[in-house]
């Protein structure tokens, strides 16, 4: 169970929430400095864990971490268990998916703090979302599946061996490091490193004491975004009647369709997936219920007739050819893209990102940021830290983490008029507005400009099988 400790109050959060507004002379620096401290990590640790698989654990940042009763530097960001082309490849992957780690826990922090402010969260949630920006990578050679469980599956030999006698000793060395499940690894894992590293691990099971499956309340997280991103593009109260397109029917994208369809029986849907069984069930079962729903071709659901476009299958799908199939189809709509998928901008090359987020604002597509729609994700597993479990009658309740979501459209409606103001994209006013509340943390610290700058970069590279 992981125990934060904070003695943060409610005074001091109203310190940290006035420190450092858009406008301020020190703005820029400092947000500037952040924004440049975030581009490496603090600790990137490589150890050859034998037969070939290497184990890389990334701390991208913790300067927003309680400093009292005591400095700590938790970090957290599941651990991605797969092959790779190269050993750098792995490198480079922990790096960057740590960074997004950064940016996603602080904008949950600004979440929070703007709602503690506000009398709606406890300051538990803000000190629980005090959490550093972290990610691990396992580099299995030649990854053979026959070797690996999946969900409900119980974990192979070869695993529980990785596992206890490789993986936990490095959790033991690094001590703050959070490991959690992604792709690769499951609850089971968890289940599994929990027994040797207790408070390194979450997303416990519910039977086991931890916070379970998230999926719902990030499909609630993607809801409120398309509710609030439908108020700001279309002016419009509610979804009746516009299309929405759901590309995957996984779990986020089928308790989507449940929350649209619950409060919204007359919107139009059409879904997707390349599951083709799950296609055909989901139709059925919606029809016999009387929704209005069509399937399309997974690659023919850029050419569709919508209003709003929901990717929660795999990343990098929204790139310069699905944008402009989707302007093409729908060339009278001012069109919104809101879904739960990582990643969903290309950004595979340089200036992809950019050449897309020019195409979107060109094209007048609102771009709901995917680090700030699928918050729901980190944001429940919190409820499982011990001193949440405290200040919340003793064990993980659901209903916290799904009354509290809605606090995501305060952020989103901060974004999206930034962005309508400064003519920068949503994607980069998010990452601004995480910059900024990082920044506030740092100059609560007691961080300047340079100091942040100064803080270094360190490669712990440990001897071959040490
Ligand atoms: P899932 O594995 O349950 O579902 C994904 C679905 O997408 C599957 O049905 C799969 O067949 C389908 N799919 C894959 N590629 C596709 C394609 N090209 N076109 C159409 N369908 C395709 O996953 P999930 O838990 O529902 O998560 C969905 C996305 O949201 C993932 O990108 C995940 O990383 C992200 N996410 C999930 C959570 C969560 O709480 N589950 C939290 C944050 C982010």
């Amino acid at each position: 169970m992981v125990l934060i400790k904070d003695d943060l109050t409610l005074e001091e959060l109203q310190t940290v929430m006035s420190l450092l507004k858009e406008g301020d002379s020190t703005y820029e620096g400092v947000v500037e400095a952040v924004h440049t401290l975030l581009e490496r990590p603090e600790n990137v640790f490589y150890r050859d864990i034998g037969h070939g698989r290497v184990m890389w654990v990334a701390r991208n940042n913790t300067i927003i971490c309680p400093r009292t009763p005591e400095p700590t530097a938790w970090y957290l960001g599941g651990c991605r268990w797969k092959e790779y082309n190269s050993e750098r490849g792995a490198e480079i992957d922990v790096r960057n998916l740590a960074r997004g780690m950064s940016y996603k826990w602080a904008i949950l922090n600004l979440m929070f703090s703007m709602m503690a402010l506000e009398g709606r969260a406890k300051i538990e949630e803000v000190s629980a979302s005090r959490m550093g920006g972290g990610k691990s990578v396992i580099f299995e050679p030649n990854y053979n599946t026959e070797n690996f469980s999946r969900a409900n599956q119980p974990l192979s030999d070869l695993e529980k061996a990785v596992l206890k006698d490789k993986v936990v000793p490095v959790l033991h060395g690094l001590v703050q490091y959070i490991f959690a499940p992604d792709m690769g690894t499951h609850c089971g894992h968890v289940a599994f490193v929990e027994k040797y590293a207790p408070h390194n691990v979450a997303c416990l099971s519910l039977e086991r004491g931890g916070s379970g499956d998230p999926s719902l309340i990030t499909a609630r997280g993607v809801y409120e975004s398309m509710l609030e991103s439908v108020v700001y593009q279309l002016d419009r109260d509610g979804l009746n009647n516009l299309t929405v397109v759901v590309q995957g029917l996984g779990k986020v994208g089928s308790f989507l369709i449940e929350y649209i369809i619950q409060d919204y029986p007359i919107a139009n849907l059409i879904i997707t997936d390349i599951d083709r069984v799950k296609v055909a069930e989901k139709i059925r079962v919606l029809k016999a219920r009387g929704i209005n729903v069509r399937r399309a071709e997974p690659n023919e659901i850029y050419d569709q007739r919508f209003d709003i476009f929901s990717p929660n299958a795999t990343g990098q799908t929204i790139n310069p050819s699905t944008v402009r199939r989707m302007v093409k189809a729908n060339r009278d709509k001012k069109l919104i893209i809101v879904g739960g998928a990582n990643n969903q901008i290309d950004d595979r090359q340089a200036g992809r990102r950019e050449e897309v987020e020019g195409l979107l604002k060109k094209s007048n597509i609102l771009y709901a940021p995917d680090f700030v729609v699928n918050l729901g994700g980190i944001l429940n597993l919190i409820y499982e830290f011990q001193p949440l479990k405290d200040a919340f009658g003793g064990g993980y309740n659901q209903e916290r983490p799904l009354g509290v979501i809605s606090g995501v459209r305060a952020i989103l409606k901060e974004i999206c008029e930034r962005s309508n103001r400064l003519g920068l994209s949503p994607q980069s006013v998010a990452d601004r507005l995480a910059e900024e509340q990082i920044a506030r943390w740092a100059l609560f610290n007691g961080f300047g400009p340079d100091e942040l700058i100064a803080r270094g970069y360190l490669v712990d590279l440990l001897p071959k099988n040490s």
